[in-house]
């Protein structure tokens, strides 16, 4: 039976798509891809022209039997999505599922992701954080979910799109006050720019300079203190310990 390769592509610069995702592309007989025409576009800069079939969140349950028939008779596919890693705020999940259960084999090509590249370069803990994707678009939703998240204390991550940056930014601002959040904007692109400070201080920059409020984001916010009532407990349960120790009780 045939493959499902699972094949990232870039989220802004061309050059990120890796020699063995062009090769993979290259090879299958078909690739499903959220939207053929704007697939079309990438595969033809690199001089390739597969057969192609459309999967997006309104037909993916539909397809699974389709790409299933092709890995019956042997033939390989691969998934790719408009922009990064399939399945990352991406259409995928229900067809590697399906598959999965199905006992196929499927192939990760990884390479560019929004959350990983903004990450990596904007100093906050990375060694524990919380992708959260994007948020409701609804605000009293919006506001439910970041207040859901004031206590965590791993990085939050989110993905955002130029039409609701600054409302975000603005309950971002009500939920975390004046913690630090770190926005990189287009990533990978000409005009990627990270910008650094608390929610108010970077709408305060957008009114500024409108600029920064186009383009698509990663939005991160460092995580929460230990909040003082859980570092008074500690420092508590320590004199505890020093004075059971000096009395000699055996711990
Ligand atoms: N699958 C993609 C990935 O691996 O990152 C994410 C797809 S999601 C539909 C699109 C969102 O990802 C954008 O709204 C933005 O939040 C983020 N994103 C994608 N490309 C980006 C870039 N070049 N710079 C900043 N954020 C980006």
């Amino acid at each position: 039976a045939g493959s499902l390769y699972v094949v990232a592509t870039p989220i802004g610069n061309l050059e990120d798509l890796s020699p063995r995702a062009a090769r993979v592309l290259g090879d299958v007989a078909l690739v499903a891809a959220e939207d053929t025409r704007h697939t079309a576009r990438l595969l033809r800069h690199l001089g390739i022209m597969p057969a192609m079939l459309s999967l997006h969140e309104h037909n993916e349950a539909t397809r699974v039997e389709q790409l299933d028939a092709r890995l019956a008779v042997g033939e390989d596919v691969a998934l790719v999505s408009d922009a990064g890693t399939p399945l990352i705020s991406d259409p995928g999940f229900v067809l590697v599922r399906e598959l999965r259960a199905r006992g196929r084999r499927i192939v990760p090509v990884p390479g560019a992701c929004a959350l990983v590249a903004a990450l990596s370069a904007a100093g906050l803990p990375t060694d524990r954080f919380l992708f959260s994707g994007f948020l409701p678009a609804k605000g009293g939703a919006r506001r439910a979910r970041l207040e859901a998240l004031a206590e965590r204390d791993e990085t939050l991550v989110f993905y955002e799109s130029p039409h609701r940056i600054r409302a975000t930014l603005a309950d971002l601002a009500v939920t975390f006050g004046e913690r630090r959040l770190v926005l990189a904007r287009e990533l990978t692109k000409a005009f990627e720019t990270f910008l650094d400070g608390s929610a108010e201080a970077l709408l305060a920059r957008m009114a500024q300079d409108p600029d920064q409020a186009r383009g698509e984001f990663v939005i991160m916010v460092a995580g929460a203190a230990p909040r003082s009532a859980d570092a008074a407990s500690v420092i508590a349960a320590d004199a505890l310990l020093t004075a059971m120790l000096a009395e000699g009780v055996g711990v």
